[in-house]
Formats: C-alpha cells, sequence, structure tokens
C-alpha cells in the first residue's frame, strides 16, 4: 500500500508524526474516552461510562483468595506461565459458560487480558485492510476503533427491539458481495448489548447463525454481559449451538471485577492454536497471578451469589433510570434492557446528542452521544445511558438535569 501523506495520529507539534504507521491512523482517542476526564468531576453525575459497581464485591473475598495463592502456589503466581491460560482455570470456565448452554472442551479455550485483548487478537489474526466486518449498528465503541486500527471497513447493520434484523444483514451481505467485498466476521453481542440494551431473541440467533454458515462468515460473539440478566434469563449464547463457526468470548469483568484484567475466547480448534500463538507475541502470558486469584475465588466462593448480587444492584438501577425517564422525559423513546449496563436513547429529530454535549456538562450530567458507537457518523439522534455505577438516588439527579438540558434545546 502507498503511503497517502502523514497517518492522521500524530500533528506537527509530535516531532515523530510523520513517522507513524498506516495502522495507527485509526488510533483516536474514542468519544468516551475524551468525556471521562469531564465526568470524573465529583459533582458531575456521569451516565457516560459503563464502569461496573466493584464495591457490590466484598473485598474479602479478594484477600483471601490471594492470601490462599500466595501462601500455596506464590512461585507459580509469580512466574511466567502458558500462552494459552492456566489449565484448571481453563476448566472452571467450562463451568461458567455452561450457565449459557456451552459444552466445550477446556482446550480450546484461550486466556486473554480481558475480552479486549481477545478482540485485538481475532482482528489481528483475520483482518487485512479493506476486509470487512459486520457489525449491529450501533456497536461496542473500543471493538470498533480495534476494526479500524486494522485498517477494514466496519458495515453496521441496523437492529430493533429483538436486536440485529437477519433480513437486513442478508440484504447487507449480497449487496458487500455484489461490490466485491471480503467479509470476515460478523461481530456481535447479542445478550444485553452494549449500547443498545436490546437481547437477540433466540429464532435470531438461529437464523443469523445460518445466514453466517451460508456466506461463509464468521461469528464473533460477544458476551461480557450475558449472566447479568434481571427477569429471565438470555437466551442461550450461539456457540451452544454452532462450535465450527463462531469465536465466543467471555470475561470476569462484569461478574467480577475488571481490575484483574482475565477475559478468554472459546474458538474453533484451528483457530485457538492460532491464538494461542498471537497471544505469546503479544503478552508471552496472560497474568499468573490474576488468574490463579481467580481460580481460587471460582473454587471457594460463591461466586453465582455474588453474580445474583449484582444482578440485584443493576436492576434497581435500571429500574431508577427508567422511572426517572418516563417521570422527566416522558414522549421520548428508549431501550428497556433486560440486564446489562445500558439504555439507549432517542432524542426528538431537531436535537444532536453530540453538539448538546457541552449543554449537558454545564448542568452537571454526562452522556455518551450516539456517535460514538458508529463507525459511519450515524448516531446524532441518539445516546447511551449508562446506569451501572452511579448510585439510584444519582439516577434520578442525573436524568432531572438531562431533562432540563433537553427541555432547553427544545425551547419548551
Ligand atoms: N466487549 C464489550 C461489549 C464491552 O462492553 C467490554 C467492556 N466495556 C469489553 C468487550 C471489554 O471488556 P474486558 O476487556 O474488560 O473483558
Amino acid at each position: 500500500m502507498t503511503k497517502q501523506g502523514p497517518p492522521q495520529v500524530g500533528n506537527n507539534l509530535d516531532p515523530w508524526y510523520d513517522h507513524y504507521s498506516e495502522r495507527a491512523g485509526g488510533l483516536r482517542a474514542s468519544e468516551v474516552r475524551a468525556l471521562f476526564a469531564v465526568a470524573s468531576r465529583p459533582e458531575v453525575v456521569s451516565l457516560a461510562g459503563g464502569m461496573p459497581f466493584v464495591s457490590a464485591l466484598p473485598q474479602d473475598l479478594v484477600i483471601n483468595a490471594m492470601d490462599r495463592v500466595m501462601v500455596e502456589q506464590g512461585a507459580t503466581a509469580l512466574q511466567y506461565g502458558s500462552g494459552q491460560g492456566v489449565p484448571l482455570l481453563r476448566e472452571q470456565i467450562l463451568e461458567v459458560m455452561a450457565l449459557e448452554g456451552i459444552q466445550a472442551n477446556a482446550d480450546d479455550v484461550v486466556v486473554t487480558t480481558g475480552s479486549q485483548h481477545a478482540l485485538e487478537l481475532v482482528s489481528k489474526l483475520f483482518l487485512d485492510p479493506g476486509d470487512v466486518v459486520l457489525s449491529e449498528g450501533p456497536s461496542y465503541v473500543t471493538a470498533l476503533v480495534i476494526f479500524k486500527s486494522y485498517q477494514a471497513e466496519v458495515e453496521h447493520v441496523p437492529m430493533d427491539e429483538h436486536g440485529l434484523i437477519p433480513q437486513a444483514l442478508r440484504e447487507h451481505i449480497a449487496r458487500l458481495k455484489a461490490a466485491g467485498k471480503t467479509m470476515k466476521f460478523l461481530y456481535t453481542i447479542p445478550s444485553f448489548h452494549n449500547p443498545a440494551g436490546v437481547t437477540l431473541s433466540w429464532e435470531r440467533r438461529l437464523e443469523i447463525l445460518e445466514i453466517a454458515r451460508s456466506n461463509n462468515i464468521l461469528v464473533l460473539e460477544d458476551n461480557p454481559y450475558g449472566l447479568l440478566y434481571f427477569d429471565h434469563p438470555a437466551p442461550d449464547a450461539m456457540r451452544s449451538v454452532e462450535r465450527d463457526g463462531v469465536i465466543y468470548l467471555g470475561t470476569f469483568s462484569k461478574t467480577l471485577a475488571p481490575g484483574f484484567r482475565v477475559g478468554w475466547a472459546l474458538a474453533p480448534h484451528a483457530i485457538r492454536e492460532k491464538l494461542v500463538l498471537a497471544n505469546e507475541a503479544a503478552v508471552l502470558s496472560p497474568s499468573s497471578f490474576t488468574q490463579l486469584v481467580i481460580s481460587q475465588y471460582l473454587a471457594t466462593a460463591d461466586w453465582k451469589g455474588q453474580i445474583n448480587t449484582f444482578r440485584g444492584v443493576y436492576e434497581e438501577r435500571k429500574n431508577a433510570m427508567l422511572s426517572a425517564l418516563g417521570e422527566h422525559l416522558p414522549g421520548l423513546s428508549w431501550t428497556n434492557p433486560n440486564g446489562g449496563f445500558y439504555v439507549w436513547l432517542t432524542l426528538p429529530e431537531q436535537l444532536d446528542s453530540k453538539a448538546m454535549l457541552p449543554r449537558a456538562v454545564k448542568e452537571l450530567v454526562a452522556y455518551t452521544p450516539g456517535t460514538a458507537f458508529f463507525a459511519d457518523g450515524d448516531g446524532r439522534q441518539n445516546m447511551r445511558l449508562s446506569f451501572c455505577y452511579p448510585t439510584p438516588e444519582n439516577i434520578r439527579v442525573g436524568v432531572r438535569r438531562l431533562a432540563t438540558v433537553i427541555r432547553g434545546e427544545l425551547d419548551l
């Protein structure tokens, strides 16, 4: 590929700006990231970030697990480990995935540094410049950053309240095929979607798997929120019915804590070998220490009970958000998630969530504009509201402030 001028990652204040790779041009600070600085001021109610409420995890549980690891396996914990991950933890991960209908072999699990790193590794293995990644529109912001950094094009396929629309997927694939595009995988977050808050129905899961199979497209199933349901569980994972065409990503970030940075990929056997090589090339081995602490925690603590505790916390917060929205913003529409962390709000047509943000921050409330979740600038009429981190009381305050801003924009 010929270089077309300096990539836009640097600028004239950076003396190395003309040295960066083309790939680095895709690495821009996401809108979510830029927001963190503003939204972390204590007087601002942040409905912007997606930080799990880790204070709901009793610290004793972690301290006990750490203690036992250091006393019983200290030398192993402090040493490099296998590039595929700790064998016992990979067995325990099978028990976690079994809760969503997945039957697998521990040999096909690769432990990664959060599922974020699994996304990076899969992209590195599969994406060449110009390849197309199909994904829901909107989609997870930091996955989009990775796809872009591998110079892939993202093709957004629309959703409704039952998730990705199979007929739309068929149409997009047909159009891309006719245009001679190479489609490597469909990236999907079927349960309690980030940012849309919707869940793909079981019938659609089957239909989408069939579409992917018949078009020779891999499915990258990203499922960080599946176990954090409210009324009733999400349908079983797509991987539960399709082993050869799905790479499944899981994580302990939401069911335990993100600070451990432990996630995993469950991949078809041949892909698994490549993933291990890519993992070794990137990090040698994922952290032995945090893997062993999690393994100890899973073996000795009531981890399912802890997940129930998290579910209760998030459900209460979601209810606070929905009732505040109903009270203060009647007439607008938003999704009603049955799990996870996020509500997706649609503004009246004349409003622009990105342009409105500085005014919202002035009113001491922050959200993530919908444009962050599209590769193509779409989403101005939407925003993501997170209910995972602020208390129910702060959520109510935040929504009230947001309503003031929106009413001000509408001149009401
Ligand atoms: N995928 C999705 C959809 C997410 O929302 C997140 C975290 N916000 C991740 C992947 C990455 O999670 P982690 O690396 O902590 O496992």
